[in-house]
This record gives structure tokens, C-alpha cells and sequence, in this order.
């Protein structure tokens, strides 16, 4: 059996550029649209560990934005640092999110942006539409169970989430 790949090599033999100088990641991505890699057996974002190798460490607090609008974009040259705050803002103004679905403020545990994701019957959607087109459920199904059956559907946050989701891909 040959030797496995380091990460960084598959890194940078997994992608095809595209006209606007982007370097599209082939690899597998989340239902959200974001490239994944398994680096050293923990998944993580494609786009993150790019701007890691190539630029250097991510503070804590910061995200990695897409300066170019394309989620599975892995070129340093369109990944820049932002606050959430930014990355939410960007997002908005390219169309990417709406804006009725966004609360700056999230006071107190799950705001309106991180509270979309659902878990139903233990497995994790990105929103309550996507669980009921997933399962083939009549709209409003989903948001009734939230509400009244929270041991069949729970909102839960953003990084809840994504753990749960790379649970998924770890066991396939
Ligand atoms: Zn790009």
C-alpha cells in the first residue's frame, strides 16, 4: 500500500482553476457548499487550511472570507481574515444570505442566524426547509415539531452543527 498523501499535497493537487483565477476544491464539501479535508484526522475547512499554509496562523475570533464569492475557493490570494460580523455583512451584500434571516444581536444562547440549523430524529439539516424537503415532509411539519415535539426536532447552533455533520462524514 503506498504511503498516504500529507495533507498539504492533497491540498494542492485537488483543485481547478476557473476563469475568474479561482482554485475550485474537488474534494468532498459540506451540504453548505464549503470544501473539507481531513488533516491529520480531524475534517476541517478547506478554504481555512489553505489560507493556514499559505498565510499563516487564524486568530481565534477571525473567519476566513471569500473574497471572490465562491465557497469552494482554496486561492490565498482571494481568502482575507473578518469578524463573523464582516463575514455575515459580505454575505448579505453578495446575496448569499438573507437578510431576514439575520440577527446581529443574538443576545442571550441561540440567535436567529445560528438557530436555522434543525436536528431531526438525530440527524442534523442545515434548515428546517432543507429537513423537510430531505425527509419529504409537508411544509410547516418540521417548525411544528420544534415547537411542540422537541424530542423528534431541536434547533441547534451553527457549530453544533457542523460537529455533528463531521461525525457523518468520519463514520462514511
Ligand atoms: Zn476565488
Amino acid at each position: 500500500m503506498p504511503a498516504p498523501k500529507p495533507p498539504f499535497k492533497r491540498l494542492i493537487t485537488n483543485y481547478q482553476t476557473n476563469s475568474q483565477g479561482c482554485w475550485i476544491w474537488q474534494g468532498r464539501a459540506t451540504k453548505a457548499g464549503y470544501g473539507q479535508i481531513k488533516v491529520f484526522g480531524k475534517i476541517v475547512s478547506v478554504h481555512r487550511y489553505s489560507y493556514e499554509l499559505h498565510k499563516g496562523n487564524i486568530a481565534k475570533s477571525l473567519e476566513v472570507m471569500h473574497t471572490c464569492n465562491n465557497k469552494l475557493c482554496i486561492n490565498p490570494d482571494h481568502l482575507i481574515l473578518g469578524t463573523h460580523k464582516e463575514n455575515i455583512k459580505q454575505a448579505i451584500k453578495d446575496k448569499l444570505l438573507d437578510h431576514s434571516k439575520i440577527n446581529y444581536k443574538g443576545v442571550g444562547g441561540i440567535n436567529r442566524d445560528q438557530s436555522i440549523q434543525v436536528l431531526v430524529k438525530g440527524i442534523a439539516y442545515g434548515s428546517i426547509r432543507e429537513a423537510e424537503q430531505v425527509l419529504k415532509l409537508g411544509k410547516g411539519t418540521v417548525r411544528y415539531w420544534v415547537k411542540n415535539k422537541p424530542d423528534i426536532a431541536r434547533l441547534i447552533t451553527k457549530q453544533e452543527y457542523y460537529q455533528l455533520k463531521n461525525k457523518e462524514y468520519e463514520y462514511k
